[in-house]
């Protein structure tokens, strides 16, 4: 049996015993992803998190509705990376403490019909991905092949990047020095990257067949942006079991256990400023809320 105190993760009034203001150790506004991973990163830090949400339903873009006996994902139909095999799979496994399980979409996780009646189906590990494009487009192998290390190259370049911004402005010479890869990639198109490896119009539409998940065609989107789509999905496609909503329900109750709190229906209209430091945020009706000094 669970010790977790019985208690609904979120609501739209604080539950008794959670009014006091000084209760909070961090505010965090907004109940998408970022926010309730940042949250339940909090919780398991030690931390009392108050999550603000101006919607009625928390979760973002993770949040789904009822029509009739139907259950409707606003967005989420597909995430990668989320097995233990990779990092941000290990970082919502802890958060949840495994409660959030992930089903596989399948060997075959994508399925992309052309317009010229080519049809692939993306398979669910890189190998198998490199295969398929090299049976299919035998003259391009070395193309592909130089793809595929670009892809590699510039997630890892990525990794560093996030790293650097961690650092302080002081460190600013060096960062410059980690993070130029990275800036390459920023400056980059992705179509500009494909037209660089090869002259193969199908065999471009291929590799960016993905832009559809960050929602930029190649010719807008950067190489940076592809390169972490398609190293994402690298290992298959995945959706939460339950749902969408389970997402919302599992990290905001990791806020709840460590004694957090989600409000929702509290739209914050300002960050309280005092000296340049954040100090609390005024909710649209007027109400102020403020972490412990
Ligand atoms: C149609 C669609 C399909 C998608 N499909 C996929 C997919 O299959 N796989 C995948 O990995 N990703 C998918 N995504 C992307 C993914 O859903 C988002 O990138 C991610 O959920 C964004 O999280 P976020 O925390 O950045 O922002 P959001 O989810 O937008 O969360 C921000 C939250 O902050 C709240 N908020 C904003 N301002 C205030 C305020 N002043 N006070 C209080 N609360 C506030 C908002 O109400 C919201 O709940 C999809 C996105 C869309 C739109």
């Amino acid at each position: 049996m669970s010790d977790r105190p019985v208690r609904h993760p979120w609501s739209k009034n604080l539950p008794s015993g959670f009014a006091a203001p000084a209760l909070w150790d961090s505010i965090v506004i907004g109940s998408g992803m970022g926010g309730m991973t940042c949250a339940a990163m909090l919780a398991a830090l030690g931390q009392r998190v108050l999550v603000l949400e101006q919607h009625y339903v928390p979760g973002g873009f993770t949040h789904s509705f009822k029509r009739g006996k139907y259950h409707w994902d606003v967005g989420v139909h597909a995430v990668g990376e989320v097995t233990e095999r990779s990092m941000p799979g290990r970082l919502l496994a802890g958060l949840t403490g495994r409660r959030l399980q992930w089903a596989s979409l399948g060997p075959v996780y994508d399925a992309f019909v052309f317009p010229d009646g080519l049809q692939l189906g993306f398979p669910d590990n890189p190998q198998a991905f490199r295969a398929l494009l090299h049976d299919t487009f035998p003259a391009e192998r070395d193309a592909v092949d130089a793809y595929f290390a670009r892809v590699r190259e510039v997630s890892a370049a990525m990794r560093a990047y996030y790293l650097a911004r961690l650092a302080p402005p002081s460190a600013h010479v060096l960062m410059d020095m980690f993070t130029r890869t990275a800036r390459r990639a920023f400056g980059e198109t992705a179509k500009h990257a494909l037209d660089r490896l090869t002259d193969d119009s199908r065999l471009k539409t291929v590799l960016a067949a993905q832009w559809a998940y960050h929602g930029a065609t190649p010719s807008r989107a950067s190489l940076a942006i592809q390169a972490l789509v398609t190293k994402h999905f690298q290992w298959g496609g995945y959706y939460p079991v339950g749902g969408s909503s389970a997402i919302a329900r599992e990290l905001l109750q990791t806020v709840a256990d460590a004694g957090g709190y989600t409000r929702i229906s509290a739209d914050v209209a300002q960050i309280v400023l005092e000296n340049g430091s954040a100090v609390g945020v005024r909710l649209r009706d007027g109400e102020e809320l403020a972490p412990a000094g």
